[in-house]
């Protein structure tokens, strides 16, 4: 259910509605607009009879929002979200372009392709210290030395760092040293991570799922925001077909099914989504084209010697021709 306050509604009435909320068993969820506020409810398990609140002092209305997602919906929050990320936003006129190795190596390697993407005109920088692999015998990241690298390399470029949380345990590291945490792909339908990222201190970078529905993506950023962390972006990164030309199917159509029905950001991973360094370039021109909020792109210097995902990894010089073309993409489309 929706609660959409009067214009002229006080604090105090606001206040009041919430605390009803509260008593009838529910959480309240104040969203504020640029007109009014509304206040989402969740946590009724049946309908809630409109009656309950329609009766309030500075209530315009009640309304039942009809689709399974809630506050991520655009009934609930008509105008996009803009979500800050150390400082930066993601949402918005601007297209953001996060970019990193696909794993933190070493110092070395993190330091010269940070460098270069942040001179190449990157906003954000991007790679896993804790790597979930298909094989237990790959590298899984290097943890704590590897989110320790991270701060330090933003210091040095002053870029915002997006880093992956596996599990709860290193969500709470997470924390303590990244701008934004990332649940990947396999982790999208782990409940139990999705429940503590919403308790996180960070936005969360959500990844659609290998074979997952825009409504199950949406349900997963629901999972998350119901928790009270409004801060959350989502990711096409490609879905299993029989496609044998590359790794997965990037999925542009996702970017306008999002948009019609959720206020969230949704960027595009075309590394991730087409497994092939040749197909970084145009799809990341064609997610920008198609609406993406933003791309994220694997980069490193030297992609043969790469400890994960080097054949879709491209290199700093290419990357930096990509992040031209996409900046001259976004301004057609009356984006920065
Ligand atoms: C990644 O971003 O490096 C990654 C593992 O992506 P995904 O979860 O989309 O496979
Ligand atoms: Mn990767």
């Amino acid at each position: 259910m929706l609660i959409v306050m009067k214009v002229d509604a006080t604090a105090d009435q606001v206040r009041d509605v919430e605390e009803r909320i509260r008593t009838l068993g529910f959480r309240p969820h104040p969203i504020p607009g640029a007109e009014r506020t509304a206040i989402g409810v969740t946590g009724n398990v049946g309908p809630v009879d409109p009656a309950e609140f329609e009766g309030l002092p500075g209530v315009k209305e009640a309304i039942r929002v009809t689709r399974p997602y809630k506050l991520v919906s655009r009934e609930v929050k008509p105008a996009d979200s803009i979500i800050e990320v150390g400082g930066r936003p993601i949402g918005g006129r601007r297209v953001a372009v996060i970019a990193g190795p696909c794993a933190i190596e070493s110092e070395t390697q993190t330091r010269t392709i940070a460098a270069a993407v942040a001179e190449a005109g990157a906003d954000f920088f991007r790679g896993g210290a804790f790597k979930p692999r298909t094989s237990p015998y790959s590298f899984q990241g290097l943890g704590l030395e590897g989110l320790q690298i991270l701060a330090r390399v933003r210091k040095e470029t002053g870029l915002p760092v997006i880093t992956e949380a596996v599990d709860e345990e290193s969500m709470a590291m997470v924390e303590d040293y990244a701008d934004a945490a990332q649940i990947g792909a396999r982790n999208m339908q782990n409940f139990s991570l999705l429940k503590r990222a919403g308790r996180a201190r960070l936005p969360i970078f959500l990844k659609r799922g290998l074979s997952a529905t825009l409504e199950e993506l949406l349900m997963a950023a629901e999972y998350i925001v119901s928790e009270g962390n409004y801060r959350v972006f989502l990711c096409e990164r490609g879905v299993r077909t029989f496609a044998d030309h590359s790794r997965n199917t990037l999925d542009l159509a996702i970017i306008p099914s999002v948009k019609a029905v959720s206020h969230l950001p949704i960027l595009v991973d075309p590394s991730h989504g087409t497994g092939r360094r040749d197909k970084v370039h145009p799809m990341s021109c064609a997610a920008v084209a198609a609406g993406a909020d933003g791309i994220m792109v694997e980069v490193h210097h030297e992609p043969h010697r790469a400890l994960s995902d080097g054949p879709q990894a491209i290199l700093p010089e290419d990357f930096a021709r990509l992040v031209r073309h996409v900046r001259a993409v976004a301004a057609l489309f009356d984006r920065e």
